[in-house]
Order: structure tokens, then C-alpha cells, then sequence
């Protein structure tokens, strides 16, 4: 079966083709058959990045609508790291609060406020930046850039793995992925903030 992707591509305008060369066997499916095939996709944020990824043109059609699931999914996960930094806060302000009431810090209150503080650090490490809302618009394009374009390994050439001295080996060069992640200094560079601009984190 061909891939649904390219299928998906179909309805783009005529330069890209997928068929040329299909030497029958494949049935003909017109733009109507694989547009009303794609009606039958479940509705979510996956959809719509499929359709953006493959069918630039229907992506315009509701321009809003991608934005629209990726907001729902970033906005569930920016409420949980703020009930995350809110709880440490109060965690850590109650355990230094104990150990001040105290003229001696005992074990039991050390590692209280070790622990603690431990979770305040690893709360604001975890969390967005301030700049998150204005940043939001740059990110999305870059993680759909990213998600769009995948970068297949040039050594293994996608499959993860090859063949040397008659023996299969992991690839080195993907660790087994047979995609290159980019990396941390492009993905910066994508979103628009130099390397290597620290971010400002919360707290
Ligand atoms: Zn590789």
C-alpha cells in the first residue's frame, strides 16, 4: 500500500508527484477518494499536523485550527508546571519556616529542607520561560519544521543499523534511531533565540 502521506501530498497542487512511475497494480484514487478518506481521520492536534505536514494548501484552509489543539495541549501542560512550582514554593518555604522555628536544625528538618529544595530546583529547571507566550508562534513553527522535514541518517540511511564485516551493528552516528535529532544550538537558532542565550526560567 503506498504510503498515506504521499497520498495525503496528492492534493497539493501538481508538483509533487508520487505516481509517476507507479506501474499499475495500485488502484487510482482521485483527490475526492483521499480527501474523503482523511474526513475519516480522528479530529485532534495528530491531524492537523499530518495535514500541515503533507497538505500545506488544506492546512491554510483552517489556518487556526492547528494552533488552536497545539494551545490545548501546551496550556494543559503550563497549568501542571505551575501547580508543580506553586506546591514546591510552598513545600520549601514551610520546611525552612520548621527549621527557623527551631534553635537547632535536627537531621529530620535537614533533610526536609534538603529534599525540599531540591524539588524547588528541579521545579524551575522543568519549567518554561517567562517568554514562553511571545516565544509560542516561533516554537511551533520549528517543532513542525522539524516534524515535517525529518532528518534521515546519512550513514544508515533511516534504518538505524548496518551491516559490517558480514555483522549487523547499531549506527553509531543515529544511535539506532536512523533519524539525527537536531540538535540543541539549531533548535535555538529555529525558535529565534542565540546560542547560548541561558532562557529565563520561572521563580
Ligand atoms: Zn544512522
Amino acid at each position: 500500500m503506498s504510503n498515506v502521506r504521499e497520498m495525503l501530498a496528492r492534493l497539493n497542487p501538481t508538483n509533487v508527484r508520487f505516481d509517476i512511475g507507479r506501474c499499475g497494480g495500485a488502484p487510482a484514487l482521485t483527490a475526492q477518494d483521499i480527501a474523503a478518506a482523511l474526513g475519516m481521520v480522528t479530529p485532534g492536534l495528530g491531524r492537523e499536523v499530518l495535514i500541515a505536514c503533507w497538505w500545506p494548501d488544506g492546512s491554510k484552509l483552517d489556518g487556526a485550527s492547528l494552533a488552536r489543539h497545539l494551545l490545548a495541549v501546551i496550556g494543559t501542560e503550563w497549568q501542571r508546571q505551575g501547580h508543580e512550582l506553586e506546591e514546591a514554593r510552598m513545600e520549601l518555604s514551610i520546611a525552612q519556616t520548621c527549621a527557623g522555628w527551631h534553635e537547632v536544625v535536627t537531621p529530620v528538618l535537614q533533610r526536609e529542607l534538603t529534599r525540599t529544595q531540591s524539588r524547588w530546583d528541579a521545579a524551575k529547571a522543568a519549567a518554561w520561560p517567562r517568554e514562553m507566550p511571545e516565544m509560542l508562534p516561533a516554537i511551533g513553527r520549528a517543532a513542525l519544521h522539524e516534524l515535517c522535514w525529518p532528518d534521515i541518517c546519512g550513514k544508515c540511511e533511516g534504518h538505524g543499523s548496518l551491516v559490517v564485516e558480514n555483522l549487523v551493528q547499531q549506527c553509531d552516528e543515529c544511535e539506532g534511531r536512523g533519524r539525527m535529532s537536531l540538535s540543541d544550538r539549531t533548535r535555538a537558532q529555529l525558535v529565534g533565540n542565540p546560542w547560548p542565550t541561558v532562557v529565563h526560567r520561572a521563580g
